[in-house]
């Protein structure tokens, strides 16, 4: 009904600016938001549609938890005109929406999620500390990495807010406590060693501040695919109203989400590229070859006296193929080169916006996770230990808390005598059984404890015929292919865990 009273001419709605569509309502679930002129005429043109639209559906609307907002500019008059007809209350500065602020000013972007911070800690209250290492990430993965998504997907919190939630999950995992008082406990790993995804060697934990970016790629890439939907319209009319999204100029006064989407703009520059079938597209401002964004440094001085061609399809043969001749009158070698490089589709359909990184072509939250982090700099995981691990997480025989044990053995991450003497001297680096230095090969394969543990379990192996100072990853895969069947994956690593089990009882209750 509104839509039919803005076709009328009735009501004009608001453009955010002076060329783009006019807004006219936004609904989502039972809240509904218009705008209009503050005059007498649209307000009244307004109420008339609204009354008919509640007596013919039966509802009600709540005037008491409705409010409105005035833009600067509108007269203190005019303002008393339009709350006659509608009355309700002004908006307050601090009011949300499903948690967003409706104001967010850049100087307290910072400040307005911070909510987010408690909301972590209220997790405390589910007695977290009581948690293994595997209950430990599963609340990882399925909460505190699943809080701030909704808040995370159009706009790029600040780094600060990112550090905080890190620094509680972080604490979190290494120590299983949350109160706020108590120091981070001893990180045996780097927070990005952990955030690897597991068949690189971590566990596959979703680092917050990529997980943003990925987010606000995806909605960006939303609105780069569909031109037609009114936010696309929107953004297009106010931020690049007479180029494309991939020239626009960044120097505008800008939204939070923009901002966040302009901070990301080089990813998509790199990550999206034009499919040719039509050719519709423009040479000079859309991706259509390699090198695209400098394609105006690939001119021939010759070609400026020429009348340029504007669409890709105007480089062509009748055929629909490259036609070199007439594109080195332009270009360069490199840019002809760049160009005829492209292959074009031969059906007819519409030119098609493509994500480089996944066969379908389309952008999601997961292929932008692993570009973003294609580009961090790890220092890679041994070809062992990464084996050996796809293994042991693919293995369904395994219990997760044995799995997760695997990774803290493997990863250097068990607060072994040496572990932790190397981060706090003041604590023994030797062996409570026997004295001598206690590193993960001690305590899992030559202490007499351990080596007593093989030579009666069902493997009957003598450990002294191992090598003294091998890595932990080297013994497991040493078992695995030299003995008979018995030897099976999980079998041995339930057998290193009980030896960890009773090593803890040992030192911390004193059995024997
Ligand atoms: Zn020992």
């Amino acid at each position: 009904m509104l839509n039919e009273q803005a076709s009328a001419n009735n009501i004009k709605g608001v453009a955010l600016s002076s060329s783009g569509p006019s807004i006219i309502s936004l609904f989502y679930a039972d809240d509904l938001i218009i705008t209009g002129q503050a005059n007498l005429q649209e307000a009244t043109n307004l109420i008339t549609t609204l009354s008919s639209f509640l007596q013919i559906s039966g509802q009600t609307p709540n005037w008491g938890k409705s409010s409105i907002l005035f833009s600067s500019a509108t007269s203190q008059e005019e303002r008393n005109i339009v709350k006659g007809i509608f009355p309700v209350s002004d908006f307050s500065a601090a009011t949300t929406y499903l948690g967003h602020p409706i104001f967010l000013a850049a100087s307290t972007r910072s400040a307005a999620y911070f909510f987010l911070v408690d909301k972590f800690r209220g997790i405390s209250s589910l007695r977290a500390n009581k948690l293994s290492h595997a209950g430990r990430l599963t609340l990882i993965k399925s909460v505190f990495s699943s809080i701030p998504i909704y808040y995370m997907s159009h706009m790029l919190l600040s780094a600060k807010l990112i550090r905080k939630l890190t620094s509680i999950i972080r604490k979190f995992w290494w120590k299983g406590s949350l109160d706020n008082n108590s120091s981070d406990g001893i990180c045996f790993r780097s927070w990005k060693d952990i955030c690897r995804p597991k068949d690189e060697g971590g566990l596959g934990i979703r680092d917050l501040m990529m997980m943003n970016k990925s987010l606000v790629i995806h909605s960006a890439w939303n609105f780069l695919k569909n031109p037609n939907t009114l936010i696309a319209q929107v953004l297009k009319h106010k931020y690049f109203p007479h180029t494309s999204f991939w020239n626009c100029n960044k120097h505008t006064p800008k939204s939070a989400f923009w901002s966040s989407v302009l901070k990301l703009k080089p990813i998509l520059h790199s990550s999206c590229i034009w499919q040719l079938s039509q050719g519709d597209i423009s040479i000079w401002n859309q991706p259509c070859c390699d090198i695209w964004e400098k394609i105006h440094e690939h001119n021939n001085t010759t070609a400026l006296s020429l009348h340029l061609p504007s669409k890709v399809s105007e480089l062509w043969t009748n055929q629909k193929s490259w036609n070199t001749p007439l594109i080195s009158t332009y270009f360069h070698h490199q840019a002809v080169h760049s160009i005829c490089q492209v292959q074009v589709i031969p059906h007819l359909i519409p030119d098609n916006l493509c994500w480089k990184h996944t066969s379908t072509g389309d952008c999601s939250t997961s292929s932008a996770y692993k570009e973003i982090n294609r580009h961090s700099l790890l220092i890679p995981v041994t070809p062992e230990i990464r084996s050996l691990m796809n293994l042991i997480w693919k293995n369904k025989l395994i219990p997760p808390k044995i799995k997760v044990f695997t990774w803290r053995l493997l990863s250097k991450a068990l607060p072994s005598g040496v572990n932790l003497n190397t981060r706090i001297p003041a604590i023994s680096a030797h062996c409570s059984r026997c004295g001598q230095l206690e590193n993960e090969g001690h305590i899992f394969f030559h202490c007499y404890f351990a080596r007593l543990t093989w030579l009666i379990s069902p493997f009957h192996l003598n450990t002294s015929r191992l090598p003294p100072d091998a890595n932990p990853e080297h013994y497991i895969c040493c078992l695995l292919s030299t003995y008979n069947a018995k030897f099976t994956i999980q079998r041995v690593l339930i057998l290193l865990w009980q030896i960890w089990k009773a090593r803890n009882d040992k030192l911390f209750r004193a059995k024997h």
